[in-house]
């Protein structure tokens, strides 16, 4: 829902919500979920346990129609590939080989020039709307056939952690689900056709956190999924007054936002079953997928990724890197080679997994660059949930940095954070930032959510050459 649509379903009062979402879950679920769908998922359940050969044999032939269709339909890239003085022949024979020769697309060229990088031959299905951090949207046009793929993918992710389709499930995502300045439930609406209940994630304050739990215990979902920073302060909730859960979820699955060490433990303790990590993005970006051994998989079936290091080198193993996407997620808006302002730590050398899949594996999702703080004295600094380590007290905590010099911490505390905690936090802090930069916290009642609801952990302000 976008625009105008989103607009009129805020302002009307709440049975009508209740018809509009499942009219709208209606029509996604006749255009998600049909013949070619079903022929996709059980593709990709296959590959999941096919050998490597087999899943690149499949990439490659998935790159060869994503490029020619790029070659012949899109008045971006068609010129680039001209240029470079390749052939519809090349790509037939060397898709691999002639996506390496292909320059980045940056972020600002997608955003700018979508007009000219969509694939005119596809028919548009749906046009998605992205709003960025930076306030104006990007659009994403796609079509039908890659709305199923991509469905196949994630529900395939669904069946390896084993979700079954007709699972009864809880969201919460960015969507504004109900009206922002309810003060009473219901903070959600149920969604008939996909068996789904959409949670507000704008809701989650402490008076309306029991109307919550109340509401989970009685609808007993097999799969809680969205975003990490929602689900971890239900859970923060249920394990802080000991409360009964009565039901036994499957699996919970995270995705959109990082999700910390601190946000896994205690989401599992309050639902006593594994969180599954997820990446994935509206843009229509390849999947990278845990699985039942609790590591990270490149879905090479959904797509392509490169790793760049800091120094702009392809990556080795076990370093910081950022990732290159060419997506098989949507033909409609081709993404080749597209630098997207995601980073991820790569695996130690020779780690494999032993679960079944062949897919490689990566060590960790950072998330987005600008969770990357830098100082002068070390550097790069990917994960920021250690410095909560052995603190108590601590009910949210965001950590910004303006400047290199500066690093400000809005904390949200209960009465366990006194002035030992307090010098404990600032020791981890100098830890992991080093000891010449000036540190401001703050003790504040509340922070705010960030574009789409997504709650900025940690945020820089100012550019790097990453
Ligand atoms: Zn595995």
């Amino acid at each position: 829902m976008g625009g105008i649509k989103e607009k009129i379903y805020n302002s009307i009062p709440y049975p009508f919500k209740f018809i509009l979402l499942n009219i709208k879950g209606y029509l996604n679920t006749k255009q998600r979920y049909n013949k070619e769908f079903e022929s996709f998922l059980s593709e990709h359940i296959a590959l999941w346990n096919a050998d490597l050969e087999t899943v690149t044999n499949f990439q490659k032939r998935k790159l060869a129609i994503l490029l020619s269709e790029a070659f012949e339909y899109s008045d971006w890239y068609a010129p680039i590939m001209k240029e470079l003085d390749i052939t519809l022949n090349d790509i037939q024979e060397n898709p691999i080989g002639v996506l390496k020769k292909m320059p980045d697309l940056k972020k600002t060229e997608r955003k700018n020039k979508v007009d000219l990088i969509v694939n005119k031959k596809r028919k548009t299905a749906m046009i998605g709307h992205t709003s960025g951090t930076s306030g104006s949207p990007t659009i994403d046009y796609i079509d039908v056939e890659s709305i199923n793929a991509s469905f196949a993918v994630w529900k395939r992710f669904h069946h390896v952690i084993g979700i079954s389709p007709k699972s009864r499930q809880v969201r919460f995502s960015g969507r504004l689900i109900v009206d922002t300045k309810t003060k009473k439930p219901p903070f959600w609406v149920y969604n008939y056709f996909e068996n789904q209940m959409l949670m507000s994630a704008y809701h989650l304050t402490d008076v309306n956190l029991k109307h919550y739990v109340r509401k989970l215990n009685k609808f007993k979902p097999e799969l809680i999924d969205g975003y990490p920073s929602a689900i971890y302060i239900i859970s923060k909730y249920i394990n802080k007054n000991n409360i009964a859960i009565s039901f036994a979820p499957k699996a919970i699955a995270v995705t959109a936002e990082t999700l910390y060490d601190y946000q896994r433990l205690e989401i599992e303790k309050a639902f006593g079953c594994h969180v599954y990590n997820q990446y994935a993005s509206s843009e229509g970006s390849p999947f990278i997928t845990e699985c039942i051994n609790g590591n990270l998989h490149l879905n090479l079936d959904s797509g392509v990724f490169e790793f760049i290091n800091t120094e702009g080198k392809p990556a080795q193993s076990g370093e910081i890197a950022k990732l290159v996407v060419t997506s098989f997620i949507n033909y409609k808006t081709p993404l080749i080679r597209y630098n997207i302002e995601d980073t991820v730590e790569l695996s130690e050398e020779g780690k494999k997994c032993d679960c079944g899949c062949a897919m490689p594996i990566i060590e960790k999702l950072i998330g987005r660059e600008d969770d990357i703080l830098w100082t002068e004295e070390k550097g790069y600094v990917g994960r920021m949930d250690t410095a909560y380590k052995g603190i108590e007290g601590i009910v949210k905590g965001q950590i910004i940095q303006d400047s290199p010099q500066v690093i400000i911490v809005n904390l949200i505390i209960d009465n366990k954070f006194d002035k030992k905690m307090k010098d404990n936090f600032l020791n981890n802090l100098k830890a992991r930032l080093g000891e010449n930069v000036e540190y401001q916290i703050n003790i504040v009642d509340d922070i705010l959510l960030g574009a789409n609801g997504k709650f900025d952990a940690v945020k820089r302000n100012f550019k790097l050459d990453f």
